[in-house]
């Protein structure tokens, strides 16, 4: 029995610990246990950090880069985040509209403590990547989750965005390319639920940490470019975890208009501090330095696009997305669960537990992403291991209708 004091404060007792995480550490502890596990649950790209970024990372620590930097970030560094977003997105940007984070997860924790009231309610398109209904919810606000079907390749539509909306919506999320869909928005698709963002007088929290992996020749605009007057109400969310394979080095950043992102540095001053010195001037060879390696891993991922989404559209009853972007295959399983009923398998929970009992396969299930009848696969495994993690899915397939094993 915990003493009274330590009883955890209410807003602990509605948190759900992150389901990506919790299944990436389950699938390491097997692995450490000596259990052939191919783990394809967490989304992280499996490259080294390049080398030139690793090796600025070294230098700063040998040239004594060891300290407190202001907390909003180096200047370099917030420099060099506006004008790669400015060349990028064609949209001019300051230095003092990026505060450089700890990673783009707490970036969103910063924007939403900044923004968000007791009882705010904010539009989060479901499915969603598993961190931000709880990241708003720590906040006292409440995520209004909005269904999305396969059938329209889970994309929000303007008439459901309306529909959502009650006189306490306070903000909307739109994340594409999407975790944990793989959904890329057609830019008048944007376009059509920033009108509704703007008639409706919503801050947008734009999370664009994949813009940069999308496949087939695709571009995925930044939301605040689509219309006039939308970046005095957004907030984009991006970083270099997911662009140079740098997840460990926790460097991401909110741009936003200059008095949210000095009321973010504000926040961020009391809270964390800088981020890491050292990984902040790795993060500005990342942007500073060649870019080559950011369409090779880019390339790498489109082609293992290709092998999972064919693969997993020729299991009998399985659907997917038209996936553009980022690296996650998320699937539609509800006839094989349907079929696995008489073994008593009915949720995607169950679905995932019994393949990676019976098969060594760690994916993670939709309900974690507010999509029951689906499941996550991370395409972010080399060949080998996405081709044999295929193989197991295939066969607990054919033979999930059998008894438990
Ligand atoms: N947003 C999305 C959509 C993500 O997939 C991730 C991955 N963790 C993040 C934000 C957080 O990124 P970071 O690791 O930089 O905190
Ligand atoms: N974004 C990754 C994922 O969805 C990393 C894990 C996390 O930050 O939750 O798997």
């Amino acid at each position: 029995m915990e003493p009274a004091r330590l009883k955890l404060a209410g807003r602990m007792a509605a948190l759900e610990p992150s389901a990506t995480l919790a299944m990436a550490a389950r699938a390491g502890a097997l692995k450490a246990a000596g259990c052939d596990v191919i783990d394809l649950s967490v989304g992280e790209p499996d490259f080294p950090t390049p080398e030139h970024i690793c090796r600025a990372g070294h230098e700063a620590i040998t040239a004594g880069f060891t300290k407190y930097t202001p907390a909003a970030g180096i200047p370099a560094l917030r420099k060099a985040v506006a004008e790669d977003y400015t060349r990028r997105s064609g949209l001019a940007v300051t230095p003092a509209q990026v505060v450089i984070s700890s990673g783009a997860k707490h970036a969103l924790h910063n924007v939403f403590t900044a923004l968000l009231d007791e009882g705010d309610e904010v539009v989060v398109p479901a499915p969603f990547w598993v961190s931000y209904a709880e990241l708003v919810k720590l906040t006292g606000a409440r995520p209004v989750l909005v269904e999305t079907s396969i059938d329209d390749d889970f994309k929000l539509r303007p008439e459901a965005l309306r529909a959502a909306l009650s006189p306490r919506t306070r903000m909307l999320l739109v994340c594409s390319p999407s975790n944990p869909t793989g959904v890329v928005y057609r830019p008048e698709e944007l376009a059509a639920l920033a009108d509704v963002a703007i008639e409706a007088d919503l801050a947008v929290v734009a999370d664009e940490i994949y813009d940069q992996l999308v496949f087939d020749g695709r571009k995925s605009p930044s939301f605040p470019t689509l219309r006039p007057g939308l970046a005095e109400r957004t907030v984009v969310v991006a970083g270099v975890s997911k662009t140079y394979s740098m997840t460990g080095w926790r460097i991401g950043w909110t741009i936003a208009p200059e008095p949210l992102s000095k009321a973010i540095g504000n926040l961020q001053s009391q809270e964390t501090s800088n981020p890491s010195s050292i990984s902040q001037h790795a993060a500005l060879a990342a942007l500073t330095g060649p870019q080559d390696c950011v369409a090779a891993m880019r390339d790498v991922f489109q082609k293992r696009r290709d092998l999972v989404a064919g693969r997993l559209r020729a299991l009998p009853g399985v659907r997917l997305p038209d996936v553009g972007g980022a690296f996650y295959a998320f699937f539609d399983i509800r006839e094989p669960l349907a079929a696995a009923r008489s073994a008593g398998i009915t949720t995607s929970g169950q679905w995932c537990e019994a393949l990676l009992e019976r098969q060594q396969v760690a994916l993670v299930a939709g309900s974690a992403f507010g999509a029951e009848g689906h499941v996550r696969m991370s395409f972010a495994a080399g060949d080998g291991q996405l081709g044999r993690g295929l193989d197991r899915i295939a066969a607990f397939l054919a033979d999930s209708g059998a008894t438990r094993g």
